[in-house]
């Protein structure tokens, strides 16, 4: 029998997977990479417009307060200072956001955390024990904000009443009585200076990669050429949906480029209002274009619609309710009948993963491996 080819094959060329291809290359193993899509990188590709990175798969802001993280994602881009400052625009008024001092005024004219704390206590909606996310957010800030900034969006955004939602997806938003309008509160915050490609391309110098492949399409063959699999694609897919499809929810993007220098004055405006079909528009000039310079004549926006995935779009969000989590562990018990196979990421571990952890996750795998 010929030996292996490659010492592993990793299905999806996103970030876990070319996290994980970095860590084989740097110590002189052969790598193969399947990406089914025409372009590496998975959801955080950008493509150039006019010298501005565009996004292609929605705002992709990295953040996160674990130096080991952001030191290792250092070594492959140079990050710009952006911090993630987005407006609310509800009905024709805008409104600072996330929830800080800055909104209170807007809404309340109350102008101190302390007389805000006071107007808060007074118009939350006490529970014992909220579990969902309708229930914790009246807690923390009443009816009138959650009807505001958060029911529209959150129905939009998923498609199900906010009750029956996990309380984890609005606890991910700061609420500060102070006027910090950072949307996160990680201590490390920018976007790679010329976008995610080349520093996916960095990643994965060494490799080889074929796009445009379907792994699960010829699967025999591709398992042949290796002696391990690292599977970052959608779980269920991988076990042919045995169980019945788990859930996830979708979007669709519609990128314009437009003749003028600047449409918002912001990378990001959401829209809350349920009348109103998208739920976000980016401006990708805003991300990229820092500081004094004239802005660049034209700009580039997306508008974010959520929509019902099918098969035919692609899974952009696992909904982590109890029945679709229940579901996944049993795919997860599959796995273990795959000792050849890791599974890893977004969609292998159907967890609403941020850029950082899946670089975490992904690093903390391939140094076990390699050990
Ligand atoms: P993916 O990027 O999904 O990569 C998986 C790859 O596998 C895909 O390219 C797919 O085509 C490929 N694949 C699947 N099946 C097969 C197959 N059978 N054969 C071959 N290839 C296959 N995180 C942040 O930290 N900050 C943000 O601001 C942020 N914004 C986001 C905005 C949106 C709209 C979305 C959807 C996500 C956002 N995220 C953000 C999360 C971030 O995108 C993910 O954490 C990260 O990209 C996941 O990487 P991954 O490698 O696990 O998955
Ligand atoms: N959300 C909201 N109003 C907003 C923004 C967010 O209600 O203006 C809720 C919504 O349920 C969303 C969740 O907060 O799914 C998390 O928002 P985030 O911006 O982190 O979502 P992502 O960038 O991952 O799509």
């Amino acid at each position: 029998m010929s030996s292996p080819q490659f010492d592993l094959v990793i299905v999806g060329c996103g970030l876990y997977g070319a996290t994980v291809a970095q860590h084989y290359i740097e110590k002189n193993r052969r790598v193969l990479i399947l990406e089914k899509r025409p372009h590496i990188g998975g959801n955080v590709y950008t493509e150039s417009i006019d010298g501005i990175p565009i996004h292609r798969y929605g705002a992709h802001i990295f953040h996160t307060s674990n130096e080991k993280v952001w030191q290792y994602i250092n070594r492959f881009a140079t990050f710009n200072h952006f911090v993630n400052r987005p407006k609310v625009r509800y009905q024709d008024r805008l409104f600072s956001f996330p929830i800080n001092l800055m909104t209170l005024y807007q809404l309340w004219g109350v102008q101190t955390p302390e007389d805000a704390k006071a107007k808060l206590e007074s118009v939350q909606i006490p529970h014992p024990a909220p579990q969902n996310l309708e229930d914790w957010i009246l807690a923390q800030v009443g009816d009138e904000l959650y009807q505001i900034f958060i029911r529209g969006y959150t129905q939009k955004q998923w498609n199900r009443p906010p009750k029956n939602l996990p309380a984890f997806i609005i606890k991910r938003l700061p609420i500060r009585l102070t006027y910090d309008d950072n949307y996160f509160t990680d201590r490390f915050q920018g976007i790679p200076i010329g976008g995610y490609t080349p520093m996916i391309e960095k990643m994965i110098q060494g490799a080889q990669v074929q796009l445009n492949v379907d792994y699960l399409k010829d699967k025999p063959h591709y398992d042949s050429l290796a002696p391990h699999i690292l599977f970052t694609g959608p779980i269920d897919a991988y076990f042919n949906t045995q169980f019945g499809p788990l859930a996830y929810r979708s979007l669709r993007f519609e990128t314009q480029h437009l003749p003028i220098p600047d449409f918002q004055g912001n990378a990001v405006i959401n829209y809350t209002d349920p009348t109103v079909p998208f739920t976000r528009i980016i401006e990708h000039k805003h991300f990229d274009q820092l500081g004094p310079e004239p802005l660049s004549p034209t700009t580039v926006i997306t508008t974010e619609y959520p929509q019902d995935w099918t098969p035919k779009v692609e899974p952009y969000y696992p909904i982590n309710d109890t029945e679709n989590n229940a579901l996944y562990q049993k795919y997860k018990a599959l796995a273990q009948s795959e000792p050849k196979v890791h599974f890893g990421g977004r969609l292998a571990e159907y967890r609403y993963y941020d850029m950082h952890q899946v670089i975490a996750s992904a690093m903390s795998w391939a140094q076990k491996q390699l050990q």
